[in-house]
């Protein structure tokens, strides 16, 4: 029998985590992607619904009291949080589900599906790599980029709390690493 799971990959802002998702997407085109719900504005070529679904305040908050994520959490001064119907069918029908979110989210995911989940940190090479990738990377003010350095330095701490600490020096071979990790996780 198919082994359905969920697997979270967990790293600070800039560790590249969205090229190495986009990688394993292309790679195992039978995983599911969850798409999250924010609060935060949409940044330039992100669509709601593929990327996030951009929601008001007031919108998320009603769905935290009808029960409709599975995890939520204030990440840089946003809310953020996991739909509960995707990751429930995929773990009960043997799919896999790609999580990427906080190392909160990360945290309630392991408590939640236990065995069914598999969280991987995604570790920049140095904090100053990962601010130079912040800061080239262009989307984002000054000012978020500063509440993200110094949240990454809190997340940084955590990095050997989970299934498997990867770094992401070179993308070809921290990939590389991934799908093989992956490929063990899902074979159980
Ligand atoms: P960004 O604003 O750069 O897209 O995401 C900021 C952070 O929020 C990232 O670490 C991302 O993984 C995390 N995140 C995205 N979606 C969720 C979610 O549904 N739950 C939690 N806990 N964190 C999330």
């Amino acid at each position: 029998m198919k082994r359905g799971m969920a697997i979270v990959l967990v790293a600070p802002s800039g560790a590249g985590k969205g090229t190495l998702i986009g990688k394993l997407l292309a790679d195992f085109p039978q995983f599911k992607l969850s798409v999250s719900s924010t609060t935060r504005g949409a940044r330039e070529g992100e669509e709601h619904g593929v990327h996030y679904f951009f929601l008001k305040k007031e919108e998320f908050k009603s769905k935290i009291e009808k029960g409709d994520f599975i995890e939520w959490a204030l990440v840089h001064d946003n809310y953020y949080g996991t739909s509960r119907d995707l990751i429930d069918e995929c773990v009960a029908s043997g799919d896999v589900v790609l999580l990427d979110i906080d190392v909160q989210g990360t945290d309630n995911v392991k408590k939640l599906f236990g065995n069914d989940s598999y969280a991987i940190f995604v570790a920049p090479p140095s904090y100053e790599i990962l601010e130079q990738r912040l800061r080239d990377r262009g989307t984002d003010e000054d000012e978020v980029i500063e509440l993200r350095l110094k949240n990454a330095r809190s997340e940084m701490k955590r990095k050997n709390d989970y299934d498997y600490l990867l770094v992401n020096d070179d993308l070809e071979t921290a990939y590389a690493e991934l799908k093989s990790v992956v490929e063990q996780a899902i074979k159980g």
